[in-house]
């Protein structure tokens, strides 16, 4: 699955329909919610029939102006929020198990349609809405192109708004594969707040520059909508000004995190990375922190993104010890965060404090990739590698309890 973004040309009548829209999305999420609270819904099926009962109802004749099958994709939206809460019950996760939340306005929302409700002009330049709430038709901006794909290869269309506008994501069904030499390289990464990240090698990538620079100016946006009183004008353009910050500089960022991932995925055969908690990440205050906590997410996701791309597996490690232990000897060598380099008093192996724990999430990951992978595929196939009979000879013959019979 890929998705292209276009930009919504419109005029401001056309916004507000799609406004509307996206507000009648919530209605029915919420609804179904709050019906599954009241011990009405009880499956996903429920969810879905539950649909019918909202546009049936003519206290609200707006649900019935949307699509029927944006109604049922909102209906999906609510029983996926559901769902993962009874699994974070059944998982028994510690801590807060999601409950479903009831969402309230924001600037960020989108409305989401399956295969009908929309149609894209002869020449494919334009999107037109037909159902109920008739927004009518919105010039596309983007820099791809739809010609390339079947239309019925587009699964969905999701209007979102955010606060420099509207745009259009098209959900287009498509495996993505491309070609990649084989480089024998495995790459280690530690993430860090001094370098992005810092690879086996000892090769290091910098944070971007823009990164302090957005953070400065979000820092004064936020300082400035502070002292605005509330409820006034200048807080709405405040806040506004704020949200376009964050915007700006959220898909800067993603832009240099997929491109590095790109490079990284092109030029190595396995990629190991630590596994970040994102329920931690959101955690804290500091603002910088919190920044490249995101960066580091996005560039994970990129990774996995272009690892199934380009055929290389990406493998998350437990970041536990990872920094702490020697990737020589493998002994606890315990050191404070002030400690830069890394010196092992059993082996006398000296590296930098990064590169020792990039070292460790490559053997780490390697291990685990032998453990899991490797094994499932020796179930699957079935057949006694010849291998075995040659183990057998050696020292470990008691690990097999029966010999093949000749
Ligand atoms: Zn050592």
């Amino acid at each position: 699955m890929i998705i292209y973004e276009s930009k919504l040309e419109g005029t401001q009548n056309q916004y507000e329909r799609l406004d509307e829209a996206i507000r009648t999305g919530r209605f029915v999420r919420n609804s179904i919610i709050r019906s599954w609270m009241d011990g009405q819904i009880k499956n996903r099926n429920d969810a879905y029939a539950y649909c019918k009962v909202l546009s049936d109802n003519p206290e609200f004749p707006w649900a019935n102006q949307l699509n029927s099958m944006a109604r049922q994709a909102h209906a999906e939206r609510a029983w996926a929020s559901i769902e993962r809460f009874y699994r974070n019950c059944k998982a028994k996760i510690p801590g807060k198990k999601g409950f479903p939340k009831f969402k309230k306005y924001q600037v960020r929302d989108s409305i989401e349609y399956k295969t009908s409700g929309w149609k894209l002009s002869e020449d494919r330049r334009y999107l037109i809405f037909t159902d109920g709430f008739s927004a009518g038709s919105f010039k596309l901006w983007g820099s791809r192109d739809l010609h390339f794909y079947l239309l019925n290869q587009i699964k969905r269309v999701r209007v979102v708004r955010r606060h420099d506008g509207y745009s259009a994501q098209f959900l287009i069904d498509h495996q993505r594969e491309e070609n990649k030499e084989l480089t024998g390289r495995q790459i280690g990464l530690d993430l860090g707040l001094n370098h992005f990240y810092t690879d086996n090698f000892g090769e290091k990538v910098d944070n971007p520059r823009f990164l302090r620079k957005d953070e400065r100016k979000i820092k004064r946006l936020q300082r400035r909508l502070s002292k605005t009183e509330k409820r006034s004008k200048n807080r709405t353009k405040a806040r506004n000004k704020l949200g376009r910050a964050h915007l700006k500089g959220s898909r800067r960022r993603n832009d240099w995190v997929c491109k590095l991932a790109q490079r990284v995925i092109q030029s190595n055969d396995l990629v190991a990375i630590e596994n970040l908690r994102v329920r931690n990440m959101v955690k804290n205050h500091c603002l910088a922190k919190s920044i490249s906590d995101a960066a580091w997410y996005r560039f994970r996701e990129w990774l996995e993104y272009f690892g199934v791309v380009y055929g290389v597996p990406v493998i998350a490690v437990n970041p536990r010890y990872t920094s702490q232990n020697c990737s020589n000897c493998g002994q606890k060598v315990v050191k404070t965060l002030s400690t830069r380099t890394h010196r092992c008093p059993h082996c006398g192996y000296i590296a930098d404090r990064d590169e020792n724990a990039a070292i460790n999430i490559l053997k780490e990951a390697l291990k685990q990739w032998a453990n899991t992978m490797g094994r499932i595929e020796f179930q699957v196939s079935g057949e006694i590698p010849l291998c075995l009979s040659l183990e057998t000879k050696a020292s470990k013959g008691t690990q097999r309890k029966r010999k093949p019979k000749k």
